[in-house]
């Protein structure tokens, strides 16, 4: 403990040796403030005059910050240049002054604090809608740059036209990091499921590149209908982050949802099952009886070889429907990941297979998704 005539001769010795502003004064000791009228504060030894630029601090953090982000937490951090700490080290040093509050921990507490009352909102060190950070250079200029959290949301999409791919290739310009010839999507365009997604969400958010997990996926001329296909988007640096009301995109290839409430992407990989419709040619006319043995596929598990991997996938229900001689349909419920052009045809050693239940190589031509259940 430091006694009162200790704290008097360290309060001489400071005032002695050095030039302080009356922040870094008070770093120090817990007298009144002001030794240093205004026009001195950029003589301080320490802060040479950082300390007395509060004010144009948040000036900077609020042109960044307000009227861009929409928040209701924040965090602010601070870098500052490693010389204001070697000389408030120094001063430590030489009069023997320990555990005292430190330059950065005052400028941080200050700039949190008028932050707060500007703003109406609060304060969040472990989970802020944005992060701010104030990075001070040598020549005591200030940067400020402002990140929102991530925003992750669920949604689902039916797809009415064939045609149109699932997922769109990435720009190649930054390969799908987000840059000024892709307007930041990090994709080559948006014709795809993803692609028009992705720029009404950015156009609503105005996030950074999304990023998608897509629970399964189909052919670019697979339908998807039923309650269709669920997805879970994250958005980064998302500029809007409280949704209103669920987005509803409806455009004469899509119908997509996308939930307002902010959601977690679950364990990965994801359970679902896929109710797919499959059309089926045959090299040979089939028969009834042909397709009555497909009813063996009941409850069956199928194997997939994937290079020298063996993968087992479940199937739930099928049924068959003869459309013409070398025609029918398949209506498969099975577990999500199902390859169905390798079942149906038999290829890379799958089994049981399609083709040779039937007795005739047959080909999926068609196949769409009725309903993703996820598990
Ligand atoms: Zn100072
Ligand atoms: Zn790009």
């Amino acid at each position: 403990m430091v006694n009162a005539h200790q704290r008097q001769s360290l309060k001489l010795e400071l005032r002695k040796r050095y030039n302080l502003c009356s922040y870094c004064i008070s770093r120090h000791l817990t007298v009144g403030r002001g030794r240093l009228s205004d026009d001195d504060f950029d003589r301080c030894f320490i802060c040479c005059g950082l300390m007395n630029r509060l004010d144009f601090i948040i000036g900077r953090i609020e042109e960044t910050v307000k009227e861009v982000y929409e928040f209701d937490t924040f965090l602010i951090g601070t870098i500052l240049p490693p010389d204001i700490y070697e000389r408030e080290d120094q001063i430590r040093a030489r009069l023997k002054i320990r555990g005292k509050e430190s330059i950065k921990n005052q400028l941080l507490n200050e700039l949190r604090r008028k932050f707060e009352i500007i703003t109406k909102k609060k304060v969040d060190y472990l989970l802020p809608d944005v992060s701010i950070s104030v990075a001070v250079g040598n020549g005591m200029e200030v940067n400020v740059a402002a990140k929102a959290r991530t925003l992750t949301l669920a949604g689902h999409y039916i797809k009415k036209q064939r045609g149109l791919p699932q997922k769109q290739t990435k720009c190649t310009q930054c390969e799908g990091r987000g840059c000024g010839f892709c307007n930041n999507s990090g994709l080559s365009g948006y014709r795809s499921v993803e692609g028009i997604i992705t720029h009404q969400l950015m156009c609503l958010t105005k996030s950074n590149a999304p990023r998608f997990s897509w629970v399964g996926s189909e052919d670019q001329n697979s339908l998807v209908s039923g309650e269709g296909r669920p997805f879970f988007v994250r958005l980064s640096d998302p500029k809007v982050r409280f949704l209103r009301n669920n987005l509803n995109i409806d455009t004469p290839e899509i119908y997509a949802v996308i939930e307002a409430r902010p959601k977690c992407v679950p364990q990965s990989p994801i359970r679902f099952l896929t109710k797919t419709k499959i059309l089926v040619e045959s090299a040979n006319t089939i028969t009834e009886n042909n397709l009555e043995d497909l009813n063996l596929l009941n409850n069956a598990t199928v194997q997939f070889q994937n290079k020298d991997k063996i993968i087992t996938k479940k199937i739930y229900s099928v049924e068959a429907r003869k459309i013409k001689d070398n025609r029918f349909e398949l209506t498969l419920l099975a577990d999500g990941g199902f390859a169905i052009k390798k079942f149906v045809s038999g290829l890379q050693n799958t089994s049981p297979n399609v083709s040779k239940i039937v007795g005739n190589k047959c080909e999926s031509i068609l196949f769409d998704i009725s309903d993703v259940n996820m598990q």
